[in-house]
């Protein structure tokens, strides 16, 4: 640290990315990307679109943003350099003095309340891992929630969410559904029925596109001018044109998206019922992750075995007991299966 850092920053500790190896190295399931790669329409998208890098991209992403509102019928959109980007402009935007997430979530929560001088109150999950919605009733302040929650994969159903919606009307509620697609649920429908609700969403898991980086937030027209005011006061060209027309055809092509989203939760619903079988007990996941715990070991050792097996899964020093696994393509969830099924033979 040089004497000249902001002295504000001095005990930042900044987020920890899943270890990213080399291609080919792991079976990579320690960051919830797809295991399938961009449609070949995306990748030919990405090459007519760099032809014209020698201009700035479009500031407002016009023909994303019009497939996008077309697609899902909202009436706002706003694209940032993945969500992370978006969450940092929704704390500069609705985060004035404290927030509230839970204490076991995605954690960047923590880490953009530090950068920001924001105080977080990290509300305890149940002895089940489940978010209590009673205790995000009247807190007078952000709330952001991930649904499905990370990592335990556990989602609050519609209703849960409508009674937080409606005990905090003093406050904005930010929903980070970066595994939404995965769970048949979206808190898109209630946008218009609440005036506090941002719903932020990514292209990283469920669209392929972890690298490009794309995410957005959907709201009320006024709360994205809000997001709006942040961004084009930050950088108004935060997502490049190869992104955007990425994220363009992936919208364009959904059955693409569809059979990618199906095969993975299909894979997921084998694959807990195969951790049941084996003993392990594992969170009733809604996202493209499972979070599970061994029989008789801890989950730091299931993530070495898993390791020296060349497959790479998430282990959190905070939850020792379990580990989160990425949900692969049917070849590698195999190559999981039979790793397991061999360990300590
Ligand atoms: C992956 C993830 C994000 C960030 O996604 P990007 O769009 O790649 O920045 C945000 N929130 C949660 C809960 C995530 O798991």
């Amino acid at each position: 640290m040089s004497v000249f850092l902001n002295r504000q920053l001095a005990g930042l500790i900044p987020y920890t990315p899943g270890e990213q190896p080399k291609r080919g190295e792991f079976i990579k399931l320690n960051t919830n990307e797809s295991p399938y790669p961009p449609s070949p329409r995306a990748v030919a998208a990405a090459a007519e679109a760099a032809k014209t890098l020698n201009l700035y991209c479009d500031p407002s992403a016009k023909a994303l943003t019009a497939e996008f509102c077309n697609y899902y019928n909202v009436d706002d959109v706003i694209f940032g350099n993945g969500s992370d980007e978006i969450l940092a402009f929704c704390y500069l935007a609705f985060c004035e003095k404290e927030v509230a997430f839970p204490k076991i979530s995605y954690g960047f929560y923590q880490v953009f309340s530090d950068l920001y001088n924001v105080v977080a109150e990290q509300i305890p999950l149940t002895e089940n891992f489940e978010i209590d919605p009673a205790t995000y009733f009247n807190k007078k302040k952000t709330i952001i929630i991930a649904n499905p929650n990370a990592p335990t994969g556990i989602a609050l159903n519609k209703d849960q969410l409508e009674s937080i919606l409606a005990a905090n009307e003093q406050n904005v509620v930010i929903i980070d559904e970066a595994y939404a697609d995965f769970s048949g649920f979206s808190a898109r429908s209630l946008i218009e029925k609440y005036n506090n609700l941002v719903v932020v969403g990514t292209f990283s898991k469920s669209r392929n596109l972890a690298g490009a980086r794309l995410g957005f937030a959907v709201a009320n027209t006024e709360l994205i001018n809000d997001i709006a005011l942040v961004k084009n006061s930050y950088n108004p060209y935060n997502v490049n044109a190869v992104t955007q027309a990425m994220g363009a055809v992936s919208i364009a092509e959904a059955a693409y998206f569809e059979e990618c989203v199906g095969k993975i939760v299909a894979e997921r619903e084998k694959f807990i019922e195969f951790l049941e079988q084996n003993g392990f007990y594992t969170l009733p996941s809604k996202a493209n992750f499972v979070f599970t715990k061994p029989a008789a070991a801890s989950g730091e050792e299931l993530y070495e075995y898993l390791r020296s097996k060349k497959i790479l899964v998430r282990y959190f020093k905070a939850i020792p007991d379990f580990v989160r696994i990425t949900i692969g393509t049917a070849i590698e969830m195999d190559a999981v299966k039979e790793a397991i099924i061999d360990w300590r033979k």
